[in-house]
């Protein structure tokens, strides 16, 4: 019998299902986008209620456009943005609060006086996380401290927090009806509360940030027959097992086949992420990256990763379309921008979220350097492509730096990777080849890997290798003069973004 693995990608602009077979082949896909709530500069809120709605809708969509039944479907595989924070209460179901978006930059403050404190070495030490609003640790005490009550259903066991996998495995395993109140080790070990080491939520942590250890999800491994219990498929009466929840990132190593230690991938998405498996031990870093768990199989070593994070790629073309209107879709940013040679001189470092690696200002904010009465349209979109590439060569440097690694290609997947242009300034900015493979939605597929393996649909790593194809190989054609002075100039402008709010008293 043909066997077909769900996967779900709960991304930070949307939520897409695809049903892959067990060639990794996208046999149907439908995806839905949710609200962008912006109620202040610099914070980022998302619907939870939304987001599970929209998730049962791309599934029970993508099921009626395959053709199949249910009953083809072995398992679901769940990936989903990291970080973003969910509180909810556990007999009603309802979120107390929106969640808290990785982006948001609200918990400044608090960052700020775990730095005064002097915690940062031990904070790395402990959880191969930088001080910084990204992490939920943060998140969830400002929750904690700012929601009405609270505090205090969470110390009667009454509230739970969760990433996105957890809100919505509780939601599909039956929410009030006896959902299960789990997390997978790579979404735990985004939450700043995790120790790296043991893989078990480190109670200094918890004292240090004052939450209380209840209201806390179970850790399990990424690909498990049990951990994630069993969901009703939407759109149909049929049980199927729930085989792995992973976080985005994660996932898409996994989806590149990225199994052995040296090899790396960059997800091009709302933002855009590097990360290298280091093998069966975490790697500290001396330039500006985070040590964190690479994914886990059931039984299995945890396997770590160090990570290059960049806050806004893609999400700087989105500005242009939504917020200056240059450019009616993604997609018209190619033909703009490769209609000049050049920008012009411009430089657009685009610090919305502060800068993430490996700079970690959360006090940098966005910045357009070098326009003259010459710059038109073409240079600013231009502009904002390099940015993609420039700040992809900065994790990239830090990344040989930290692990004496020098990468010869890079993999590429996220849905920015079909801008053939994109993809060849990369190239000519980073001076190695980037090759792009068939199946651009790596996540998805990385999350449908975890949930075929756990459920018998594949035996093992090698049988995924042979599914990973070549799409399109980009070579460099910048001569390396040029190559240079533009990424001095591109530190240039980085150094005028940095610093450029104080911090609030
Ligand atoms: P996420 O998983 O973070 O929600 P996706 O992987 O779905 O993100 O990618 C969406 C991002 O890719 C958007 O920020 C969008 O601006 C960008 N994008 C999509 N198509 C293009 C394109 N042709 N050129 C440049 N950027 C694009």
């Amino acid at each position: 019998m043909v066997e077909y693995v769900a996967a779900v990608d709960q991304g930070t602009t949307g939520t897409r299902c695809i049903l892959f077979d067990s060639q990794g082949h996208s046999i149907s896909q439908a995806y839905a986008e949710h609200q962008q709530i912006l109620p202040r500069p610099g914070w980022v809120e998302h619907n939870p209620i939304e987001i599970w709605h929209r998730t049962q809708e791309v599934m029970s969509t993508a099921l009626d456009s395959s053709g199949l039944s249910a009953k083809n479907i072995r398992a679901i595989g769940i990936a989903n943005q990291r970080e973003t924070t969910v509180v909810w209460d556990r007999s009603t179901g309802k979120p107390y609060y929106n969640a808290i978006v990785w982006q948001c930059m609200r918990t400044q403050n608090i960052c700020s006086k775990l730095i005064a404190d002097g915690l940062e070495d031990f904070i790395r030490e402990r959880t191969g996380l930088v001080i910084a609003t990204y992490f939920s640790g943060t998140k969830l005490k400002w929750l904690l401290d700012n929601v009405p009550d609270l505090r205090e259903a969470a110390e009667r066991g009454d509230a739970l927090f969760g990433t996105v996998d957890s809100w919505l495995v509780w939601n599909m395993t039956g929410g009030t009806d006896g959902g299960l109140h789990v997390t997978d080790i790579t979404n735990a070990s985004r939450t700043m509360l995790m120790n790296l080491k043991t893989c078990a939520w480190d109670q200094d942590m918890l004292d240090l940030l004052d939450i209380p250890a209840q209201m806390l999800p179970q850790i399990v491994p990424n690909s498990s027959n049990t951990a994630f219990g069993t969901a009703v498929f939407p759109g149909s009466q049929t049980i199927i097992p729930i085989g792995s929840a992973i976080g985005d990132q994660h996932g898409a190593l996994f989806g590149q086949t990225c199994f052995a230690p040296g090899e790396a991938k960059n997800t091009y998405g709302t933002g855009s992420f590097l990360l290298m498996n280091t093998g069966d031990k975490p790697v500290p870093s001396e330039h500006g990256l985070l040590s964190t768990v690479g994914y886990a199989l059931e039984g299995q070593p945890v396997k770590y990763a160090l990570e290059g994070s960049i806050a806004i790629t893609g999400a700087a073309i989105q500005w242009l379309r939504d917020n200056l209107g240059l450019i009616q879709s993604a997609a018209e940013s190619e033909a703009v921008a490769s209609s000049v040679p050049d920008t012009g001189g411009v430089y657009f470092v685009p610090a919305f979220s502060g800068l993430y690696a490996p700079y970690w200002d959360m006090y940098a904010r966005g910045t357009i350097v070098g326009m003259t009465r010459y710059t038109n349209r073409a240079h600013i979109v231009r502009a904002t492509l390099e940015a993609i590439c420039y700040q992809t060569r900065e994790v990239l440097q830090a990344m040989e730096n930290d692990s004496h690694i020098a990468l010869k290609r890079l993999q590429v997947d996220g849905g920015a990777v079909v801008n053939n242009f994109l993809m060849q300034l990369q190239s000519d900015i980073l001076g190695v080849s980037v090759v792009r493979p068939r199946v651009g939605e790596t996540t998805a597929l990385g999350a449908a890997y975890m949930a075929g393996l756990a459920t018998g649909v594949w035996s093992g790593l090698d049988d995924l290798r042979t599914n990973w194809q070549v799409d399109r190989e980009f070579s460099p054609e910048w001569d390396a003069a040029r190559r240079e002075a533009q990424f001095r100039d591109w530190r240039r402008a980085v150094g005028r973004a940095m610093r450029w709010v104080t911090p609030e008293e």
